[in-house]
């Protein structure tokens, strides 16, 4: 049987950190859909469709990994992907709390649904969207942390 897996988020913009879980998971399951949320309470930089673009070129190179948007609940738009597996990343104990309350409640909503956590790597476990668009706004060098299409999409909307 094959096996699809989730990988959801903000992905505002999406980084070397997003990245390598992508590409870790993608050697795990069949297929990845890696779902972009709207996420209007969180006030994204980048629009969805920006965040959708970035994903869906940066990640081409994995061939069993498909990026779509999404509005809504999460467990609805794994069934309707045939996912069987939620997968999110955790970087530190601060990340636990929140992710274990999110699983539980998916978990309550649609009981087939299994999530996974896979550990951020060391070298990135420091990184999250949001600190990457904090130094991108004072200027700074975030060259190290994003693709190369993500620091030509901060240029163009910072100027
Ligand atoms: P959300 O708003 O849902 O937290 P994010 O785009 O910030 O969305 O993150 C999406 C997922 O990727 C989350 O599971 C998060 O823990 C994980 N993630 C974010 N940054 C990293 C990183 N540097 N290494 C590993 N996982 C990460």
């Amino acid at each position: 049987m094959e096996i699809t897996a989730i990988y959801p988020g903000t992905f505002d913009p999406i980084t070397v950190g997003h990245m390598d879980v992508a590409e870790r998971v993608s050697g795990m399951f069949d297929h990845i859909v890696l779902a972009i949320a709207r996420n209007p309470s969180k006030k994204p930089f980048f629009t969805l469709e920006e965040r959708t673009e970035l994903a869906t070129e940066i990640l081409k190179p994995l061939s069993n990994v498909t990026v779509i948007p999404f509005d809504g609940l999460l467990v609805n738009v794994a069934a309707e992907a045939k996912a069987s597996v939620i997968v999110r990343g955790l970087r530190a104990v601060s990340d636990f709390d929140y992710e274990m309350q999110i699983a539980g409640m998916n978990r309550k909503l649609n009981s087939d649904i299994e999530t996974v956590f896979i550990a951020a790597a060391q070298e990135y476990a420091f990184l999250s969207s949001s600190i990457v668009r904090e130094i991108a706004s004072h200027q700074g060098d975030v060259s190290e942390f994003v693709h190369p299409m993500v620091l030509d999409a901060f240029k163009r909307k910072l100027g």
